[in-house]
């Protein structure tokens, strides 16, 4: 066994007695591994067994939604009363997630990541006091539709979804005597066909700046594709949207987004998640390996006796350890209240660098049955490319860094 299980019996083991090898995990209160203890618990008796299947079919095991919603894990009990969930609790949490799974990371970080973030940042006191307790028992399920199919990276100044306000027929007049009407289109949305609302972000077409709007995923005018044929997060649900005509009232629009800059706020919190995501996706695809190189023989000795072996597996430990260490200290910022793009982008972009390249150690060293579903790295393999690409592609996160480095924006327009 590589990890020491965390019933409540456990709770004096450590929780990743390798792949955190410097122990980042003593960061975290006796109450929050309490947490993540039952975490692990579920997901070693309830999720691991379907992943394969699943991942084959191309279909979320919806069985495990409501259970996996039901630990209570965005603002559990036990760490509300006198110490509130902290960065350090969401970060491990997602890491958890990740290390089993990355479509589980990536359909719970929609809710919990994602969603939340644009309600944090975007919804007015007013909204939040009515939102944020349903978005974090998950009664209003909700999706970040920001990407287009014209545009993904070039999505700030490219958005093309459009937000138009008409005022009633019976000459009602203003935000309370009317309603929006958005007409466009977006891709990729994930987790979309099970979600109550969409937040879609258009372009107001009265001042050319980007707004938000919760859209009620069965409204008229609102139609929702499947994306099939991928080969990579199989698991995870995306839709391609089409808006046409939709009307949504000013009580549904985010009243603090004003404009991309305030979406640029959300991207910050939710790269950092990404940064996370990348590094439970190591820690999982490397568990396997070392786990499968001490059991399999060749020339009659482990695989995990050879030198040229050993090598991979430090490396892969290096990046793990390297990508912790990152995550850790970021979050930590974060916790002071520190947020600058270049931040997140650095630890989404060398995580997912080092991500690509552990778990293409960890498949190499299982060799032939490393591209089989069976010993459990083919999986982190084929998802960790989505990862690497979705918010923020390497180029892009480069960017961002290049111009907190010299002050020069590279991006073309
Ligand atoms: C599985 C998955 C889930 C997703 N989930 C969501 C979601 O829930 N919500 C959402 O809004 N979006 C989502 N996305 C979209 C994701 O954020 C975009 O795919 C990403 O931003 C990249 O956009 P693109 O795919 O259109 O690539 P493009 O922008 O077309 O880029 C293609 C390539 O060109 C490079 N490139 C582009 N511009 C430059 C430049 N100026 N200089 C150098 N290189 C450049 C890119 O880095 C990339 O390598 C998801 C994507 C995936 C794959």
């Amino acid at each position: 066994m590589l990890t020491t299980t965390t019933t409540e019996a456990g709770l004096g083991a450590r929780l990743y007695s390798v792949a955190d090898w410097y122990d980042a995990e003593a960061l975290l209160t006796t109450e929050e591994r309490r947490v993540l203890g039952r975490l692990r618990d579920f997901l070693d008796t309830e999720a691991k067994p379907l992943l394969a299947e699943y991942w084959e079919r191309g279909e979320f095991p919806e069985q495990i939604a409501r259970p996996l919603i039901d630990l209570d894990l965005m603002e559990p009990a036990d760490l509300t009363v006198e110490a509130p969930a902290r960065g350090i609790y969401h970060g491990f949490r997602i890491f958890e997630l990740a290390r089993t799974d990355a479509s589980l990371a990536t359909w719970y970080t929609a809710q919990a990541g994602l969603f939340r973030t644009a309600i944090r940042v975007g919804a007015s006191e007013e909204q939040q006091k009515e939102w944020m307790p349903k978005v974090i028992d998950f009664s209003l399920k909700g999706v970040f539709s920001l990407t287009e199919p014209d545009h993904g990276s070039d999505i700030a100044g490219g958005l093309s979804t459009t937000a138009r306000f008409e005022n009633d027929s019976d000459g009602g007049a203003g935000p309370d005597g009317g309603s929006w009407v958005l007409d466009g289109a977006k891709r990729w949305i994930g987790g979309a066909s099970t979600a109550d609302v969409l937040c879609v972000f258009a372009r107001d077409v009265a001042d050319g700046q980007v707004k938000a709007f919760l859209v009620d995923r069965t409204a008229a005018g609102v139609s929702l594709e499947k994306i099939h044929g991928k080969t990579s997060l199989r698991m995870m649900q995306n839709a391609h949207i089409t808006l046409n005509n939709v009307r949504v009232t000013e009580g549904m629009r985010l009243h603090n987004v004003n404009s991309f800059k305030d979406v640029a706020a959300m991207l910050r919190a939710m790269r950092s998640d990404v940064a996370w995501i990348a590094t439970g996706i190591q820690a999982g695809a490397f568990e396997a390996a070392l786990s499968y190189v001490k059991e399999r023989q060749q020339f009659g000795r482990s695989l995990g006796s050879f030198q040229l072996v050993q090598e991979k597996l430090a490396r892969m430990l290096g990046n793990i350890t390297a990508s912790l260490s990152l995550v850790v200290r970021l979050t930590e910022q974060q916790g002071w209240g520190i947020y600058r793009d270049q931040d997140s982008a650095l630890a989404k972009m060398q995580t997912s660098l080092m991500m690509r390249e552990t778990v293409a150690l960890a498949r190499e060293v299982v060799g032939g049955n490393g591209i089989t579903l069976a010993a459990d790295v083919a999986r982190f393999h084929a998802d960790a490319e989505a990862v690497y690409s979705y918010e923020g592609t390497h180029e892009i996160n480069a960017l961002i860094i290049g111009r907190a480095l010299t002050g020069a924006s590279a991006f073309t327009s």
